[in-house]
C-alpha cells in the first residue's frame, strides 16, 4: 500500500506536554501540576445559559461568523476592557483560541514567508505554522528581560520575507507580560518592516500588575494585527471550545472562507453560553484572579524559602522555575520529581530549546494541592542534599 500521510504531518513532533503527561500515568499517587486548564467549574449562570438555549430548541447552525449578538458583545467587551474598536464584520467566533491560531496562519502564511515567535512558546504555535510551509524564526527569551521582547533583538531576526510577528501576552509558559510602553517599541518595529501581528491574548484578564495592553489598541495597528482571544482561561470554559478572531476586514473576509468550509461555525449552546460570560462574568474573572494571585503568592513565598529561583509572573498561571543550578536538563530533573517527589511539572524544554534549564508550574491547581506539591518537592531536595 501506499504511504498516504504527507511528509510534513510526519515531520512533526508530539506535543511535549502530552508525552510528558502519558509518562505520568504509571506514576500512582501523584500530583500533577502540569495541565494550562482552569481548575474552577464553569460559573453556572453561564453554563445555565448554555443549557437553556439547548432547551429552547438552539441545537442548529448559527450563521458562520457566529451569533451576530455574541459578536457585537465581543467588540462592546473589547471596547469596555481594552479599549480597541471593532465592528461584527470583523469578528469571527471560533472553536477556542486554538482554531482561530490556525485560521491566522492559514490565511497569511504560505511556503517562503517567514514568522517570528518566541522561544519557549505555547506548544501549537509552531507546528500549525510548519504545516503552512513558511519558515519558523525563533526569538530567544531571556529571563533577564523578563520575558519580554526587546525591540533590538527583533529587528536582528526581521528578513524580507518576515511576514508576521507573533506575540502571546501575558505569556505561557513564562507568565511574563509587556505593558503599553514596550508594547509601542515593537509596533513601531512592525509599522517599520510592515510586518502583521498575530497576537494571542488568551490570558489578557489574569494580568496581576498594571492593566493589560492590547497591541491593536496602538496607532495604526489595528489595520495590521490579528487579535485573538477566548473564554476558555478568562471563564473557565476550555471544553466549551469557544475564542474568537478580530482583525482589519480585509483579512477576516478571506479567512471566513476557511472557517466557512473547514468548521461551519462554533457550536451553538457555547456561543450562548458565552454571551452571557461577557455580559455577566465580571465578578467571575475577578474571583478566579483573586484565587489565582494567593496561589502564586504562596508558591513564591515558598520558592524562595527553597532557594530556588523563579521569576514574578505577571500574568497567567504558570510559574517558570528556573532550576538550572541543580546540575540537572529539565527533562531529568522533572522525571527525578515525577518519580521520586511525585510531583509532574512540565520541563521547560517542552515548549522550545530555550526552555532548557526551567520548570513550568501550574497554580491552576487547589491551594491544598499546591501545598502538599510542594512539601514533596522540599522532602525531595533536601533528602538529595540539593538544599
Ligand atoms: N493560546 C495559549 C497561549 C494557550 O495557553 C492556550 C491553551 N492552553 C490556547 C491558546 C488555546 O486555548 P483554547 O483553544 O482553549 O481557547
Amino acid at each position: 500500500m501506499k504511504d498516504f500521510v504527507i511528509n510534513k504531518v510526519k515531520a512533526l513532533k508530539p506535543s511535549g506536554i502530552r508525552r510528558f503527561f502519558e509518562m505520568s500515568k504509571d506514576v500512582k499517587d501523584a500530583i500533577a501540576l502540569s495541565v494550562g486548564e482552569p481548575d474552577f467549574d464553569t460559573p453556572w449562570h453561564i453554563s445555565e445559559e448554555g443549557v437553556y438555549s439547548i432547551e429552547k430548541g438552539y441545537t442548529f447552525y448559527t450563521s458562520n461568523a457566529g451569533l451576530l449578538e455574541l459578536r457585537e458583545e465581543i467588540c462592546s467587551w473589547l471596547k469596555r476592557k481594552y479599549n480597541v474598536s471593532y465592528n461584527s464584520n470583523e469578528v469571527i467566533v471560533t472553536i477556542g483560541g486554538s482554531e482561530a491560531i490556525d485560521l491566522a496562519y492559514r490565511t497569511c502564511l504560505e511556503e517562503g514567508d517567514e514568522i517570528i515567535m518566541t522561544d519557549p512558546g505555547y506548544v501549537s504555535y509552531e507546528p500549525c505554522a510548519l504545516l503552512t510551509g513558511a519558515k519558523v524564526v525563533k526569538y530567544a527569551l531571556e529571563e533577564e528581560d523578563e520575558f519580554k521582547i526587546k525591540p533590538e533583538k527583533l529587528e536582528k531576526l526581521i528578513t524580507p520575507k518576515t511576514k508576521i510577528l507573533l506575540l502571546n501576552y501575558p505569556n505561557n509558559p513564562t507568565g511574563g507580560i509587556m505593558n503599553e510602553e514596550d508594547l509601542r517599541l515593537i509596533a513601531d518595529i512592525c509599522i517599520k518592516h510592515d510586518l502583521l501581528v498575530v497576537s494571542d491574548e488568551i490570558y489578557s484578564e489574569l494580568t496581576y500588575e498594571g492593566k493589560h495592553c492590547s497591541i491593536a489598541s496602538l496607532p495604526h495597528m489595528k489595520e495590521r494585527t490579528l487579535l485573538i482571544n477566548g473564554f476558555s482561561k478568562a471563564y473557565s470554559m476550555t471544553g466549551w471550545r469557544l475564542g474568537y478572531i478580530c482583525g482589519p476586514e480585509n483579512i477576516i473576509s478571506q479567512m471566513y472562507k476557511i472557517h466557512q468550509y473547514g468548521i461551519m461555525c462554533a457550536p451553538t449552546s457555547s456561543q450562548f453560553a458565552g454571551l452571557e460570560a461577557l455580559r455577566n462574568g465580571d465578578d467571575d474573572i475577578l474571583m478566579m484572579k483573586e484565587e489565582y494571585l494567593k496561589r502564586k503568592n504562596y508558591i513564591m513565598s515558598r520558592l524562595k524559602e527553597m532557594n530556588i529561583p523563579c521569576y514574578n509572573p505577571k500574568g497567567a498561571f504558570y510559574c517558570f522555575l528556573n532550576i538550572s543550578k541543580f546540575g540537572y536538563t529539565s527533562e531529568q530533573f522533572a522525571l527525578r520529581l515525577m518519580k521520586e517527589a511525585k510531583v509532574i511539572i512540565i520541563p521547560g524544554t517542552a515548549f522550545g530549546e530555550r526552555g532548557e534549564g526551567f520548570l513550568r508550574l501550574s497554580y491552576a491547581y487547589s491551594l491544598d494541592e499546591l501545598k502538599e506539591a510542594l512539601n514533596r518537592i522540599e522532602k525531595f531536595l533536601k533528602e538529595n542534599n540539593l538544599i
